[in-house]
């Protein structure tokens, strides 16, 4: 391409340097013009032999005799020249001879100086034609996609989510009979490389509808109305095809579904809100009888527009979580299949792998299928897999700290055994349904509690215990690792438990300094806020260590738990009963 380009830039360059030389050489023809005295000329003129004069300001005058000669003469600079010579019949021209066969290199210069212009351009005009039509886009139908879930190792949760998603494609009918409304929008949210797009294609090949993928980079124009037109034509394309059904799946929403911040309300951001407005203009612009869903992927939910995901638009949010140990190694069995392997131990390098996205292991199989290949193996080795492990590696550590440090790990995995093991002493009706050290795009490890029965009120012993889970992961770190190794893991407890207790000390009436006073109504009087303070603190004090101590007495547990954690990196909660019949006294 860029070849190409060169060459026919050559060409108009050419001409240029060809009519240059022209020019040059006429000139120097022109300098060679026939010198005559004045005397001849005067001759000349008596005899009635001249046609024209070019009468310029110039110490020469040109004559063009009837007989086609053309010669110089001095200019006799009298004022009367011009009237003399008209009195004779001369014609008198005051400008300078144009000699007719300069015109043509002229021409031909100012033609290839254009052609210069125009071929140097000519990329970014092409894009701007291109930029309006939608075939740019690659938005082609992939009308019967080989991709199912099996395509999908892991990810049960989120293959769950959309499995409704797949039958309302297959009968919308069955679905609006019963005057159900499917969610019009979907949004995949996690980190890079999890399998988002993977899902997505997997939908439309399941219901074996057509996908039509974008980027929401594409709409990112220069030109405004051209991200609008595109989502247009998209949606258009869409419901025109034979079957009327789609997948229509947008990569990078954040691209063009950004929070609008103070910052960038003015100027560039035009273009994006209104290709966002056409989104959301042609996403409410079409029924739910019609079989087409549209799902989006980003990397970060928090930092999208609000007006996305409100109810008739991207109304259900499904989190692509990096894989656990298990998930890993269904999905080195789904890559491995059809490649010839040797001795590997799969479990094993499921382990190795933690952290690790589906789309980094299956990269890390690539790289030991070439290394086996370039070795010409027969098979896939172990020793290919641990050189293709290095080569990965080292191509990503520096971008994100997946590589996390066993201590690292092991610190997560206490601090989140921890809130379980509390919430599990203090509150045993609340079910604990799973813990994790993967990080999710939420933070580092977690765990999740699911709230037995919907409280109308929560009494001053409910708060004092949801503040005693919150504090169990620092208290867990302080009491196997000590106080000076404590982490900055628990910020977002830290600010979650000062944020009950101060409530329950000024708006609940639950403290002592401000008895039944309610801080609110108190604001514009200068009130003692050194002693809530001081009331917050020691309240929370005495309640981390209460937890403290429950920590310590189930050392035993908090350990076995943990090990457990480190193994299998999530634990649901019937992994946690069968501990607990044990364990728990
Ligand atoms: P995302 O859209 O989340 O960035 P992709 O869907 O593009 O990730 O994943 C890239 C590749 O990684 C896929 O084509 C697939 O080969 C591999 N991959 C990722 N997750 C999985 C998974 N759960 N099962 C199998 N392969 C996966
Ligand atoms: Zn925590």
């Amino acid at each position: 391409m860029k070849k190409i380009k060169n060459k026919l830039v050559l060409i108009p360059i050419l001409i240029f340097v060809l009519s240059v030389g022209l020019l040059v050489f006429m000139n120097y023809n022109n300098n060679s013009i026939n010198y005559k005295s004045y005397t001849s000329f005067e001759k000349d003129l008596s005899a009635k032999n001249i046609s024209t004069i070019y009468l310029t300001d110039s110490p020469k005058i040109r004559v063009q005799l009837k007989n086609g000669t053309i010669y110089d003469t001095d200019n006799p600079r009298t004022p009367s020249t011009k009237e003399t010579f008209l009195k004779n019949g001369i014609n008198v021209l005051e400008n300078y001879p144009v000699n007719s066969r300069q015109v043509y290199p002229i021409a031909l210069m100012a033609v290839s100086i254009i052609s210069i212009i125009i071929l140097s351009l000519k990329p970014s005009a092409k894009a701007s034609k291109k930029a309006f039509s939608l075939d740019s886009l690659d938005a082609t139908a992939v009308e019967d996609s080989n991709y199912n879930f099996n395509n999908v190792a892991g990810n049960d949760e989120a293959k769950e989510s959309v499995k409704d998603i797949v039958d309302f494609l297959k009968n919308p009918e069955k679905y609006t009979s019963y005057g159900a409304r499917m969610p019009k929008g979907i949004m995949l949210y996690g980190q890079p490389g999890t399998g988002k797009t993977l899902l997505a294609k997997a939908v439309a090949g399941e219901a074996n509808v057509p996908f039509y993928a974008v980027s929401g980079s594409d709409f990112i124009q220069v030109y405004v109305g051209v991200g609008a037109s595109r989502i247009r034509q998209l949606f258009k394309k869409a419901r025109n095809n034979n079957q009327g059904k789609a997948v229509i799946f947008i990569d990078e929403i954040d691209a063009i579904g950004k929070k609008r911040s103070a910052s960038n309300s003015s100027g560039g951001s035009d273009e994006r809100d209104q290709t966002l407005n056409a989104l959301l203009t042609e996403m409410s612009g079409f029924n739910e009888k019609e079989g087409i869903v549209v799902i989006a992927a980003t990397n970060r939910l928090d930092m999208l527009d609000p007006a996305l995901l409100r109810p008739g638009r991207f109304d259900r949010h499904i989190e692509i979580t990096l894989p656990d140990i298990s998930s890993r190694e269904k999905i080195i069995n789904l890559h491995l299949k059809n490649k010839p392997i040797g001795d590997i131990d799969i479990h094993e390098w499921a382990q190795k792998t933690s952290y690790f996205s589906g789309a980094k292991i299956e990269n890390l199989i690539n790289e030991a299928a070439i290394i086996a290949c370039k070795e010409n193996s027969a098979t896939i080795e172990n020793d290919h897999m641990d050189k293709a492990f290095s080569i990965v590696l080292a191509g990503y550590e520096k971008k994100n700290r997946d590589y996390i440090r066993d201590v690292d790990r092991k610190i997560t995995a206490y601090h989140e055994v921890g809130h379980a093991l509390v919430s599990s002493r203090i509150l045993p009706n609340e079910k604990i349904s799973k813990i994790t050290i993967i990080p999710s795009t939420k933070g580092a490890g977690g765990y999740t509690l699911s709230i037995p029965e919907d409280k109308l009120y929560e009494n001053k012993d409910y708060l004092k215990k949801r503040i005693m889970v919150l504090l169990g992961g620092r208290a867990a770190e302080e009491v196997v690792f000590g106080s000076n190794y404590v982490t900055t893991g628990a910020r977002n407890d830290l600010q979650r438990s000062t944020n009950i207790a101060f409530n329950m000390i000024t708006q609940y009436g639950m403290g002592k300094t401000l008895g039944l006073l309610n801080m609110q109504e108190l604001y514009d009087l200068n009130i003692n806020q050194d002693k809530i303070i001081q009331e917050c603190k020691s309240l929370i004090d005495s309640i981390y260590g209460e937890v403290k101590n429950i920590i310590i007495e189930n050392r035993h547990c908090l350990k076995k738990i943990t090990d457990l954690l480190l193994k299998k990196e999530t634990l649901f909660s019937k992994d946690l009963s069968e501990l607990k019949s044990t364990a728990y006294r």
